[in-house]
């Protein structure tokens, strides 16, 4: 076993994964051990955080890219190395079907786009990962998990969090009931956006602070509760309705659970906010940053504290998820778990338009 071997095999290993990846890679005859990505959408998140994760990953690296704007292409060629056979525009993008030096597709641009995108990923028969929110409506990502079904190939989200040890030690704290079970909960997720032509403030493109920011503040209470909320009232305010005029600035909403545990949540582009407070039958656990990109932590009513290590989350998650498709594992955040949370967005979103109770 060669050192890249070596390390590959640890990360899965590391990842909890069943069976050796090198094995499985030498049955799909591929002489590289190392999968190939193409970042759809050279934006913020591409440019300052993708790229230069996989710069760090040990199981995949940039191959290729996809842009509407032409005038990124010579930048990211030179940075990153990529031939121009790896360079694809929005208009030629089908005919990445026919690379294979491409083997999964990342969509990284407006959440209105993420449907179609992944849709002719799958059908050119590449796996695809895919980024928050998953898509607009629940309709379409279930469109996304048929299309990857159909096409034998694997759906991803990008949801970073769930790949990193200090969000894994919450859920593991709530599941082995360390505490007792949760009971209430408060999880906020927001920033202050001085933007006023973004893509983030118009509704058909995907905008609205629940879909951008609401989404973790979701995600950490699904993930401290273990359950799936049935119930949701919600309200939309907003500071500058200037700016908020299409979209949500700021959306507070009440999650009911199964169980009974109830969560207050709140999302904004108003406010600079990220914490998640879980009260247990016999304790609590306080987590603050819960969702950033880096220096999660938490501490408990035991004294112990949240508090490991992580050098870089995206690279973290795309070498799991990776790792997950050589070896044929299971992701840690496959498009199901996509889907559950724009459920719960969908209801926000009822509930703060009827100003009432709505029922998932
Ligand atoms: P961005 O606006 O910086 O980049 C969007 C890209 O899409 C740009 O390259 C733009 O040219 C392209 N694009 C194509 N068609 C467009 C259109 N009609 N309107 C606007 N842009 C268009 O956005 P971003 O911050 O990079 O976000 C992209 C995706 O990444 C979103 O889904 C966002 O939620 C997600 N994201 C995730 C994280 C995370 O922590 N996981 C962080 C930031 C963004």
């Amino acid at each position: 076993m060669n050192r890249r071997e070596f390390l590959f095999a640890s990360a899965v290993a590391a990842a909890g994964l069943t069976g050796s990846a090198v094995p499985a890679l030498a049955k799909q005859g591929r002489r590289r051990d190392k999968l190939g990505i193409a970042l759809v959408g050279l934006g913020y998140y591409s440019t300052d955080l993708l790229a230069p994760a996989l710069q760090l990953t040990k199981n995949c690296y940039l191959a290729g890219i996809v842009t509407g704007t032409p005038a990124k292409i010579s930048k990211w060629q030179m940075k990153y190395s990529i031939p121009d056979k790896n360079v694809y525009s929005y208009s030629n993008f089908d005919d990445i079907a026919n690379n294979p030096e491409i083997d999964i597709v990342y969509v990284v641009m407006p959440p209105s786009l993420h449907r179609d995108f992944a849709v002719r990923a799958a059908n050119a028969g590449k796996h695809v990962f895919c980024e928050k929110p998953m898509a607009m409506t629940v309709g379409e990502c279930e469109s996304m998990i048929a299309a990857a079904a159909a096409n034998k190939v694997r759906l991803a989200i990008g949801y970073r969090c769930q790949h990193d040890p200090n969000i894994q030690a919450y859920q593991a704290i709530s599941r082995d009931r360390k505490f007792g079970a949760p009971v209430l909960l408060s999880s906020v997720a927001g920033f202050y956006d001085p933007r006023s032509n973004n893509w983030r403030q118009v509704q058909a493109l995907g905008g609205g602070s629940v879909r951008d920011m609401g989404i973790y503040a979701i995600q950490a209470a699904r993930m401290a509760t273990g359950e799936e909320p049935v119930s949701v009232l919600a309200q939309a305010s907003t500071t500058r309705p200037a700016i908020y005029k299409d979209v949500d600035e700021t959306m507070q909403f009440l999650l009911e659970f199964p169980s009974g545990a109830r969560a207050s949540c709140m999302s904004s582009f108003g406010v600079e906010m990220n914490y998640l407070n879980v009260n247990y039958e016999r304790g609590w656990l306080r987590m603050n940053p819960h969702s950033q990109y880096n220096g999660n932590k938490g501490d408990m009513s035991d004294g112990k504290v949240i508090d490991f290590f992580i050098a870089n989350q995206q690279a973290k998650q795309m070498d799991d998820d990776c790792a997950a498709i050589m070896s044929r594992g299971k992701f840690i955040a496959p498009g199901e778990e996509g889907l559950r949370d724009i459920r719960v967005v969908e209801a926000v979103y009822r509930s703060a338009a009827t100003r009432g109770l709505v029922t998932i």
